[in-house]
């Protein structure tokens, strides 16, 4: 069966008003499961007129006010996580049980964690030098936001905007990509019940062509945008003196010190390249061992490979879907067939897997004696591959690790804790996970970046919706 889905644009669900639609098809099966109206300009400006109406309605409202409707949304999204997992996966390939379930119901909860911390914004009383004065600061939120966002995470990376914008009285205009687009538009039906103003959130799936024109719009006050660098740098230079938060690319490496436990390490430097089919921003894009432990380290990968278990996303045994694209696999094609061309061995997979329904499948890979000027060392290549580097030693290793254009996540192996805050100090990454896979997440986690990516979470996400205002008191009396 295949659905006409409808843009949700200013508290209403209507067509788009540019001609014909776009075919989405499920990653896993090739069938065409919905079908998506293309938006015009106008609609663009009837979303950021609504929008704008939105905002200054709930500028208005005390922090207590929002956080209560945040909250509302929150409960009525438990009700609805397994519907919203079931079009995730289909739409974009990820495990149903093994994923799909936890991914949107973490998605739910930046609407409860933006309601606990709207409610704690605070401003300061600044001392003058004048007696009689009494300054002090209030946060006011930005105005309309447009959250420009990839295919890997459909639901989660919108609702890490949706949820403290409207927290925080700003109004969000959703754009997803429109391969992946049907979930977000289903939770928007989902926050609608719990009554925020009409047009506070917009869906408006699209390509880059919309993400220009709200890039541009003057109506636009903030730009979140998620997804790769090259965009992103694309996207600075267009929207002018917007504010901005920028969630780009990653090449996450791994390091295996020459004290770690190999069996613990080699288990997360799999985990962190199967999880999403690799195609996560914290993936494990690069694995760097001590040449002593290499052998071991080869050893246990292939053993924790076995893990992996590629199938129909549907399937309760499966916990590695198809990709999500042709454009992704291809790119895994490219890489490992240049890391051929320079003498690196392929121990595992290497290719598209035969047999699925679709071209996307593609096997588990693990690539050793990878060499460090290989495409997929140096480049984020978002796919289900351990790429093996040796370092002499730990000097070695954090140079290779830090030789790179991206610094979102990082991970180290070692059982030295002076070791570990050695490289903690010298790593230029985001965030570093000691003893664990670079895909650790926690939802309030703060998040930043390195080396070309900049990013921010937690309370600094709620100052991040805001603009400071200093109000100044004349107390005298003439
Ligand atoms: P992408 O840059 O191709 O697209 C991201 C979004 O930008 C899409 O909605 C797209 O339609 C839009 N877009 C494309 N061109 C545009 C333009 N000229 N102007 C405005 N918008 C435009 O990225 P992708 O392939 O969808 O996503 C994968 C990338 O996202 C990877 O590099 C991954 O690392 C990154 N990512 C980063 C994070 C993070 O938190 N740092 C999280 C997830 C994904």
């Amino acid at each position: 069966m295949t659905v006409d889905l409808k843009l949700f644009i200013a508290g209403e669900w209507t067509e788009g008003h540019a001609t014909g639609s776009y075919e989405l098809r499920s990653p896993s099966t090739g069938s065409h499961i919905a079908n998506v109206p293309l938006a015009s300009q106008s609609d663009i400006d009837r979303a950021v007129a609504a929008a704008q109406g939105a905002t200054e309605e709930m500028r208005q409202w005390s922090p207590f006010e929002r956080a209560e409707l945040c909250l509302r949304a929150y409960e009525l999204w438990q009700d609805h996580i397994e519907e919203i997992a079931r079009i995730l996966t289909l739409e974009q390939g990820k495990p149903f049980k093994a994923e799909a379930i936890e991914d949107i119901a973490e998605s739910g909860d930046y609407l409860h964690i933006a309601a606990e911390d709207v409610k704690r914004m605070k401003g300061d009383l600044i001392p003058t030098t004048e007696r009689n004065r009494r300054m002090f600061t209030v946060r006011r939120p930005v105005g309309v936001w447009a959250a420009i966002t990839p295919w890997n995470f459909p639901v989660m990376i919108p609702m890490e905007t949706v949820g403290p914008g409207l927290a925080t009285g700003n109004a969000v205009i959703v754009k997803p990509p429109l391969n992946t687009c049907w979930a977000m538009l289903e939770a928007a039906r989902v926050i609608e019940e719990a009554g925020f103003p009409k047009g506070a959130l917009s869906v408006i799936p699209g390509g880059g062509d919309i993400g220009e024109w709200l890039v541009t719009h003057p109506g636009i006050n903030g730009i979140s945008f998620t997804g790769s660098s090259e965009t992103g740098k694309r996207i600075v230079s267009m929207m002018g003196l917007k504010r901005s938060i920028m969630e780009m690319s990653g090449n996450g490496p791994l390091i295996v010190a020459g004290d770690a436990d190999v069996e613990a390490a080699a288990a997360a430097a799999v985990y962190g390249a199967y999880y999403n089919a690799g195609q996560v921003c914290t993936a494990t894009e690069r694995v760097i061992v001590v040449d002593e432990l290499h052998d071991h380290f080869v050893e246990a990968t292939l053993k924790a490979a076995q893990d992996v278990r590629l199938g129909d996303p549907f399937d309760e045994s499966t916990n590695m879907g198809p990709l999500n694209n042709e454009p992704v696999a291809a790119k895994m094609d490219r890489h490992l067939e240049d890391a051929r061309n320079r003498g690196a061995e392929v121990l595992m997979g290497g290719g598209r897997a035969s047999g699925y329904p679709t071209d996307l499948y593609y096997e588990f890979t693990v690539v050793d004696r990878v060499p460090e000027a290989a495409l997929v060392s140096r480049e984020e290549s978002f796919g289900p591959v351990v790429p093996i580097l040796t370092a002499t030693d730990d000097e070695d290793a954090i140079g290779i690790a830090n030789r790179t254009h991206l610094g979102l996540q990082a991970a180290v192996f070692t059982n030295d804790v002076s070791k570990a805050f050695w490289y903690a100090d010298r790593i230029r990454s985001g965030t570093v996970i000691v003893n664990d896979s670079t895909d650790f997440w926690e939802t309030f986690q703060p998040f930043g970046g390195a080396a070309g990516t900049e990013t921010g979470w937690g309370r600094q996400r709620i100052e991040e919706f805001t603009d400071l205002q200093t109000v100044v008191f004349n107390l005298k009396k003439d």
